[in-house]
């Protein structure tokens, strides 16, 4: 960028894709804030595990220059993967080596904490919660932000998630829901409160599928395990209903169902947190607007069955500071950065609303298809 007087950017949201564009452009020198919504880094639960795959998540780690703090964190292991039909009957399973690395594990919040700390003090501004933005022309917004604060912006980079603020000044697209619920349950200090479950899940992950139903569990750093259980419903499915009624009626809908896999319901704590499955739409396009743009869930929300999504929102962050790093004008930036983002996002949300569609329909997984290394990705994403 040959600018005088660095631009005014701002990334609203501090997940995994506006961490890692502010990363890249503080490394390059370019001043940049970030506003996120959560009042503090430990605010609410971060989540599960990612794996973060060689030419996604880890390139753009390796472009903010954290590869080998990730390395050190990251749990290799956690690429074993075992793929079981409903009666436990293991399909498939897949033991990482010692020096596999396409796709490691990390915690969410372990993640979340390596980008955070690699940030100058005062870049995120936490409890900012962005509720609408003034265009005021020339590429300029100005961002008003729910506690009354305002910001003006030359670049304003919605990094904002799944219910994007930023989205609707360049598409008006809405996530639709998939039809599919996953209801999300834990386990925490497995080895010793729960050793069948951690006999079950093993290292890594636990896929078991059949009769459009499947059990998704995890390894987490910290002695624990989180599993989703999944199935097709409507949004409100979970709506009003206590966790003995959730509980019994989740028992009910696996009733035959190996007892091993059963005990992933009646062992898990008393949380059962609901995320019906939304996406946008395919393919979710527009023309470059001037001074803004958005990056990973805000463009390409998609189910989490392609294990893409922290992946491509990092690699989205660390393209677009690259552009805005390499081009004469932000404009010119923006448009570089979305010719590669969009078609890429609308192919891998094709791929994933196929995958969700196709594993919940089919039954059974196609193990050809998921021998290849494919496994982790399905079940992890
Ligand atoms: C069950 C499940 C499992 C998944 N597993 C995987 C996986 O294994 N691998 C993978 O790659 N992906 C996975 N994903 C997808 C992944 O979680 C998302 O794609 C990824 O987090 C998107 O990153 P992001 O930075 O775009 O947005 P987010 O991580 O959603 O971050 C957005 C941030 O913006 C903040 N924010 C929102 N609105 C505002 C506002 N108005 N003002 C200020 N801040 C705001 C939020 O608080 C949040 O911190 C999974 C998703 C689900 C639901």
């Amino acid at each position: 960028m040959t600018t005088s007087t660095p631009p005014r950017i701002a990334v609203i949201g501090a997940g995994p894709g506006g961490l890692t564009c502010a990363r890249i452009l503080q490394r390059a020198g370019i001043p940049v804030t970030v506003h996120e919504h959560d009042s503090a880094p430990d605010s609410r639960d971060q989540g599960g595990t990612l794996d973060m795959q060689r030419t996604t998540g880890q390139a753009a780690l390796r472009a903010a220059g954290l590869l080998e703090r990730f390395s050190a964190i990251a749990r290799p292991e956690g690429q074993d993967m075992s793929t079981l039909d409903k009666h436990a009957t293991v399909l498939a399973e897949h033991v990482a080596g010692p020096d596999e690395h396409d796709s490691p594990e990390i915690d969410r919040a372990d993640l979340r904490a390596l980008l955070l700390d690699s940030l100058d003090p005062g870049t995120v501004r936490f409890g900012e919660t962005l509720d609408h933005v003034v265009p005021l022309g020339r590429g300029v917004h100005e961002l008003r932000f729910r506690d009354g604060g305002t910001a003006t912006t030359d670049l304003l980079i919605g990094a904002d998630g799944a219910w994007s603020k930023v989205r609707s000044l360049v598409s008006p697209a809405r996530p639709f829901y998939e039809g599919v619920m996953f209801i999300e349950i834990r386990f925490d200090d497995v080895d010793r409160k729960h050793p069948r479950i951690a006999e079950l899940v093993g290292r890594g992950g636990m896929f078991a599928m059949q009769d459009e139903k499947a059990l998704i569990a995890q390894r987490q750093a910290r002695d624990r395990i989180r599993a989703y259980v999944a199935f097709r419903a409507d949004q409100g499915w979970a709506d009003g209903l206590d966790a003995a009624t959730v509980r019994a009626s989740l028992l009910a809908m696996f009733a035959d169902w190996s007892p091993r896999l059963r005990a992933l319901l009646t062992d898990c704590d008393d949380a059962f947190i609901p995320r019906p499955l939304h996406a946008l739409p395919v393919p979710h396009v527009w023309n470059t607007r001037a001074g803004v743009t958005i990056l990973g869930d805000a463009a390409h929300l998609m189910s989490p069955f392609s294990g893409l999504g922290a992946n491509t929102a990092m690699l989205d962050g660390a393209e677009l500071a690259q552009a805005v790093i390499g081009s004469a004008d932000l404009f010119t930036a923006l448009a570089d950065y979305e010719a590669v983002m969009l078609p890429r996002a609308a192919a891998n949300a094709a791929d994933s609303h196929e995958a969700l569609h196709s594993a919940l329909t089919a039954g059974l997984p196609d193990l050809d298809h998921l021998a290849d290394g494919d496994r982790a990705t399905a079940a992890s994403g």
